[in-house]
């Protein structure tokens, strides 16, 4: 089945423009342009994904999110919140109601790569069994990782390293957030432990051409980008 987008939006030009940018994907979209109208349309055609704008007349994206996730039977609907480049100081708060955020002005290529990130998160089941990106295929239940049947050789670490970028990409990550996110909150690792972990796996992905998908963000951190 198509997957189904709600997009939340009061800038008609902006709906225009994100159905535009998703017309070639198989999604079905169906559209409000204010809180209110969204909520209408969740109660009788429960969407698989919410593409929320930040900024809306009336209710905020914010307040949206907040009410949905209180919603027992809704609330484990995933949502994308829109945002504008100067409300970047608020995302922390918005994003502990949303699933992931992008700020505009993005690329379709971006949004895509967001939108099917957050779906295969999020599907039912949980994790998807396999992960993609070209001819590197990433298997989470059998542990391993190939290109084109070849399987690469790569450590646990390397592993899980690699699963989170596969499952966040065209994202830049600090060496904080990875450690939080692949070695967890609880663990004492220095940030330097991440070059090393990045360097191994360049090198396990080199032999078969994928190293540049990972890739430095000068004094930032490290991004896994699905084109290269
Ligand atoms: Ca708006």
């Amino acid at each position: 089945m198509m997957p189904k987008l709600l997009l939340v939006e009061d800038e008609a030009p902006v709906r225009e423009m994100l159905k535009f940018a998703l017309a070639d994907e198989d999604f079905e979209i169906i559209e409000a342009a204010d809180a209110g109208e969204g909520f209408t349309l969740i109660r009788g055609q429960r969407p698989d994904l919410i593409l929320l704008d930040w900024m809306l007349p009336g209710m905020s994206g914010v307040e949206f999110a907040r009410r949905l996730k209180k919603d027992v039977s809704n609330r484990d609907i995933p949502i994308i919140m829109l945002t504008a480049r100067a409300e970047e100081d608020d995302k922390v708060k918005g994003l502990q109601e949303a699933d992931d955020y992008i700020t505009k002005p993005f690329s379709t290529r971006e949004l895509k790569a967001r939108i099917q990130a957050v779906l295969r998160r999020t599907a039912p089941g949980g994790q998807q069994e396999l992960i993609q990106v070209g001819a590197l295929c990433l298997d989470s239940i059998g542990h391993k990782v190939t290109v084109q049947g070849e399987e690469l050789d790569i450590g646990p670490t390397e592993f899980r390293l690699l699963h989170f970028f596969m499952t966040h990409p065209e994202r830049v990550y600090t060496r904080e957030q990875l450690l939080n996110n692949v070695w967890g909150q609880n663990v004492y690792v220095e940030e330097r432990t991440v070059d090393v972990h990045i360097r191994r796996l360049r090198k396990a992905l080199a032999t078969a051409g994928y190293d540049r998908h990972v890739q430095t963000v000068r004094t930032v951190g490290y991004r896994f980008s699905t084109q290269v």
